[in-house]
């Protein structure tokens, strides 16, 4: 009899709501297999008003979790410690128990970097038009602002972008705007980085950004990783954008949030590998 989950492993999770199509799973129980830890990687849906019911629960029983929307900022409150990487970012994606003690990390900025790596691209000091003011988007400001990034910030609500502008303006080398029409899009761009819902998994006919734009940027970014191939990329890549999707981030979030957890790294051919497997999978869903 091979029984792989027993009395002794270790468990993780991700609280969020809604979780049900997350892949983080396939992602996080593959690095645990490859680092030979008896550990177990499950979700868990999390309305708002179980957060902390929930939290107490796993606080005596689990070794950490991942956070993901809705519950990346309102988490903060009820850590006791957070580090100074998620402060200056305020979003916590990583939580490791410790001794009963909740201590929240955000890893999401490092895989939103990794992304650029993966493909060969140096960001820094680029002028980024970024969709969106939400919780992803909070983690590549505050990246690409240390960069020395000059970022224009679209969003939906106007107020939730000019409250981030306001958050982040003089703390790093970059600089933060904000537009809240088309009309005001300047001619030229290196990068377009879509941090909204919009092209997401069942809405996969939408983009946020009419194609008449696109000419405009070299890169196209979208952190949508489902699908693998959103329409904003389909029409950036007719117009010869470079495009990015999702997956690179999704994929070095994990990794980084796992050695929070587990303080062992996987060496990089192995990553590398892990990379390759999980992209092929993904591909072939
Ligand atoms: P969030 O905090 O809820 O923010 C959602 C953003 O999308 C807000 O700016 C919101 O605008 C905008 N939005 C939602 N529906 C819209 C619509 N119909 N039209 C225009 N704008 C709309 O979510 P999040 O955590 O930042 O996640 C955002 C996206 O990033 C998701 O697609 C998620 O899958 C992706 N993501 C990817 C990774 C990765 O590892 N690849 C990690 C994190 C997130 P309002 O402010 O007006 O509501």
């Amino acid at each position: 009899m091979d029984i792989s989950l027993t009395s002794k492993t270790k468990l993780y999770t991700l609280l969020g709501c809604p979780v049900e199509h997350s892949i983080s799973p396939v992602i996080q129980n593959s690095i645990f297999a490859a680092k030979g830890l008896a550990s177990a990687y499950i979700v868990l849906n999390t309305p708002p008003d179980k957060l902390l019911h929930t939290m107490t629960v796993l606080k005596e029983n689990f070794g950490g979790f991942n956070i993901t929307l809705p519950h990346k900022q309102t988490i903060m409150e009820y850590l006791d410690v957070v580090d100074a990487n998620a402060r200056l970012c305020g979003a916590v994606n990583t939580v490791r128990i410790d001794h009963g003690k909740l201590l929240g990390f955000n890893t999401d900025g490092y895989g939103f970097m990794q992304a650029f790596s993966c493909h060969q691209i140096d960001i820094a000091h680029k002028r980024i038009l970024l969709l969106g003011a939400g919780g992803a988007a909070r983690a590549a400001i505050c990246q690409l602002l240390q960069q020395g990034c000059q970022v224009t910030i679209m969003n939906r609500t106007w107020e939730k972008a000019k409250r981030l502008e306001q958050e982040f303006a003089g703390k790093f080398s970059g600089s933060v705007t904000v537009i809240s029409s088309w009309r005001e899009l300047q001619n030229r761009y290196d990068c377009l980085i879509n941090t909204t819902l919009v092209g997401m998994y069942p809405h996969t006919d939408k983009s946020p950004i009419d194609p008449q734009y696109l000419n405009r940027f070299d890169i196209v970014y979208d952190l949508i990783y489902n699908p693998d191939e959103t329409k904003l990329l389909q029409e950036a890549k007719r117009c010869d954008c470079t495009t990015m999707n999702g997956f690179p981030m999704l994929f070095y979030q994990a990794v980084e949030a796992n050695r929070i957890w587990t303080d062992q790294s996987l060496p990089g051919p192995a990553v590398r590998n892990l990379y390759e497997k999980l992209a092929h999978y993904l591909q072939k869903r």
